[in-house]
């Protein structure tokens, strides 16, 4: 076992689940950018957003000052079923590889949903449910955020419509099965329940649909069905806000035990796990207190951080949503149809495009193959079988402590282990199979996405 005093898993007391959740905007010298309306250009205001996102959630939406925010008792009741999640030293992981540094991970698949996405759909149904609101609808892809949505929402007794990708509700029932069982109705997108749907399908007869396009069906029906709103898993500021739980009870962990990390590592698909992991760890690097590695872990064959644009684009291919200011393929950038890992999503949280802009951290791009030989790797040694999106996080954790080994370095590296991958199954086969193999797009393939992206300097 390893020099470090520390033992292999450190459990928190559930009184150290932290009673408010951290805003980094509040210490960010530039702020991210505004959401803006498509037609105006002017940032979005309250009274614009009203009719689609729920009041409270807009608030912490607009928000750049508040730095701590405190989280509602019925929230941190719900939070207390599966938090606070144990940070584990990975002990056979570091002796598997030889090296002399120290590997910590945050693992977040502890719950039924699976994944870290809970913790803000928990957040999102309470203030729909407080609002008084009948119900929500989403999309979802894969399928993780419409199940921590569900869950959520029959937790507060609240409706909830999931529009999910016609490809992923035919070839991956186990999720629409655990969605309905916790009492959503799930619709396989394009439907022919909304106009756009039906226009979608009248335009191309055998689509299988895509998140941008399950995107504008779900915002068609919140904002026309009486007491309902639209809810969204990832990329806002208030979904960050709510992650940051995963970062203070990590940070908290460390203090227990006095572990100073030098880098800490996340995967980024619209970057809530890593904008929640790192940003009180931010915050002190912002306020001068201390210095960090961050660094940022996306797929080679949708790199929105390492190869796209910092423009303001549009959220959803339907450009029904606003428009942010991000690191963006272009909304209309799809990836290769070999991509099965995850972390899909074209753009990237404003809140993370400023901060990596800025230059306060860092992103890899890394390719498929290389994150599921990683996967495997460490499910060998530490049991925990992770999702192909938090793999990808593992796959830099590894390349760092390689070097470490090369230099003889005794670094300490924390990493977001997001999920497990008992319904990506049909990724490892492939992987075991041999028969997954790697795209990473021309730049050409690139130039059509970044042809979508609209002109605007602000
Ligand atoms: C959704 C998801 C991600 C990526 O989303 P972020 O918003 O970038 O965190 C990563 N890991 C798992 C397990 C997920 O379900």
């Amino acid at each position: 076992m390893s020099k470090l005093n520390v033992p292999y898993k450190i459990y928190l007391d559930e009184k150290d689940i932290p009673s408010s959740w951290y805003n980094v905007r509040a210490d960010m010298k530039n702020k991210p950018a505004p959401l803006i309306h498509p037609a105006t250009l002017k940032p979005l205001t309250f009274e614009e957003m009203r009719p689609i996102f729920c009041d409270e959630l807009i608030k912490q939406e607009l928000d750049d000052n508040t730095a701590y925010v405190p989280i509602p008792e019925e929230i941190l009741n719900f939070y207390k079923m599966y938090r606070p999640s144990p940070l584990t030293h990975a002990v056979f992981l570091e002796e598997a590889l030889g090296t002399p540094a120290h590997i910590f991970y945050k693992f977040e698949g502890n719950n039924t949903s699976g994944s870290h996405k809970l913790n803000s759909a928990i957040a999102q149904a309470y203030y729909a449910k407080k609002q008084g609101l009948k119900g929500v609808t989403t999309e979802t892809g894969a399928g993780q955020w419409g199940t921590a949505l569900a869950m959520a929402c029959s937790f507060f007794r609240l409706e909830c419509k999931v529009y999910m990708v016609k490809v992923s509700y035919e070839q991956k029932p186990f999720r629409r099965e655990v969605m309905r069982t916790y009492g959503a109705t799930v619709t396989p997108s394009p439907s022919m329940e909304t106009k756009i749907g039906r226009a979608i399908n009248e335009a191309h007869p055998n689509t299988t649909g895509s998140l941008g396009c399950a995107i504008s069906e779900a915002v068609e029906v919140a904002t026309s069905t009486e007491g309902y709103r639209y809810v969204l898993g990832s990329v806002l500021n208030q979904v960050l806000l709510h992650q940051s739980v995963i970062g203070l009870e990590t940070k908290a962990a460390c203090e227990k035990y006095n572990i100073k990390p030098d880098i800490i590592i996340g995967c980024a698909g619209g970057g809530s796990n890593l904008g929640g992991l790192i940003s009180p760890f931010m915050g002190e690097k912002l306020r001068g207190e201390a210095d960090y590695q961050i660094i940022a872990v996306e797929p080679a064959s949708c790199p929105s951080f390492t190869r796209g644009k910092f423009a303001y684009d549009f959220c959803d291919t339907g450009k029904v949503c606003p428009m942010a200011k991000m690191y963006t393929l272009g909304h209309d950038f799809i990836p290769s149809a070999n991509h099965a890992g995850g972390l899909r999503y074209h753009g990237m949280s404003s809140i993370l495009s400023q901060l990596y802009h800025d230059g306060l951290m860092e992103a890899r791009a890394v390719e498929q193959t290389s994150v599921f030989e990683a996967a495997e790797q460490f499910a060998r040694v530490e049991g925990i079988l992770p999702a192909p999106e938090s793999s990808h996080a593992i796959r830099t954790a590894i390349d760092e402590a390689l070097k470490c080994k090369e230099t003889g370095e005794e670094k300490t590296i924390i990493l977001g282990l997001t999920g497990t991958g008992y319904f990506d199954m049909t990724a490892y086969e492939k992987y075991n199979d041999g028969t997954m193999s790697d795209y990473i797009p021309t730049d050409e393939d690139l130039a059509k996405g970044f042809a979508g992206i609209p002109n605007i300097n602000l």
